[in-house]
C-alpha cells in the first residue's frame, strides 16, 4: 500500500484548512497552517495566490477529500466508481463509503488519536469485526457489525488510555460504544451531517467525472 511520508502539516496548509492529521496536535498551535508565514500554500511561490480555475477548486476539493482521509488516488477513484454505480446522490455516497472504512470507524471510536494511527493498529491485528481480526484498513462496515479490540491486555490499555486522554469525547449516533468491553456496533450508516469534513461533494463528483 503506498502512502504519503511528508510532513502532514503541508498537507494543511496546501488545502488551507486543517485536515487533522496529526490528532489532537492538529488543534493546537502545533499545527503549521497556525504557525506566522505559514498560513500560505507550501513552496516557494506559497505566498502567490494565483486565481483559481474552475479546474482548480474542483481539483483541491478532489484533493482535501483525498487526503482528510489519507488514502491515494486509485484507493480513491475505486471508492468513486463504487459510488457512482449505485443510483442516489453520487457525492454523499461517496462520502459515505469513505467514512465506512474500518480505519475511520477506528478513528471515529476514539480507539486512535487519528485515521493515521488506526491503520497501524488496523494493519497489525490489533481489531476486531464480529469476533474475528481484520487488517484491512479499508474494510467497508455494514450496519450490525460489531468492532472490538484484541483481547490482549497490552491493545486494551493502549485503547483505553487514548479513551481516557479524551474525556469529552462523544461518539456519533451510528456508533454505539462499550466504553468497558470496548466494543462498537453500527447502528446505522453514517449520514451528511456526520461527515464533518468541509468540502463541497458536488464539485469532488464534478471533477471525477469529467
Ligand atoms: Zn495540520
Amino acid at each position: 500500500m503506498g502512502r504519503y511520508l511528508g510532513p502532514s502539516c503541508r498537507l494543511c496548509r496546501r488545502e488551507g484548512v486543517k485536515l487533522f492529521l496529526k490528532g489532537v496536535k492538529c488543534e493546537t498551535a502545533k499545527c503549521q497552517i497556525e504557525k506566522r508565514q505559514r498560513n500560505l500554500a507550501p513552496g516557494m511561490h506559497g505566498w502567490r495566490r494565483p486565481r483559481a480555475s474552475e479546474y482548480g477548486i474542483r481539483l483541491r476539493e478532489k484533493q482535501k477529500v483525498k487526503r482528510y482521509y489519507g488514502i491515494m488516488e486509485k484507493a480513491f477513484m475505486r471508492c468513486f466508481e463504487k459510488a457512482e454505480r449505485v443510483k442516489g446522490n453520487t457525492g454523499i455516497l461517496l462520502l459515505q463509503l469513505l467514512e465506512r472504512r474500518l480505519d475511520n470507524v477506528v478513528y471515529k471510536l476514539n480507539f486512535s488519536p487519528s485515521r493515521k494511527a488506526a491503520r497501524m493498529l488496523i494493519s497489525h491485528g490489533h481489531v476486531h469485526v464480529n469476533g474475528r481480526k481484520v487488517d484491512i484498513s479499508s474494510y467497508s462496515i455494514s450496519v450490525g457489525d460489531k468492532i472490538s479490540v484484541k483481547k490482549s491486555d497490552k491493545t486494551r490499555k493502549c485503547v483505553k488510555e487514548q479513551l481516557d486522554s479524551n474525556p469529552n469525547f462523544t461518539t456519533q449516533g451510528w456508533l454505539q460504544l462499550d466504553r468497558d468491553q470496548l466494543q462498537a456496533t453500527v447502528v446505522a450508516l453514517p449520514s451528511r451531517d456526520d461527515i464533518q469534513i468541509p468540502v463541497e461533494e458536488q464539485l469532488v463528483v464534478e471533477f471525477c467525472s469529467r
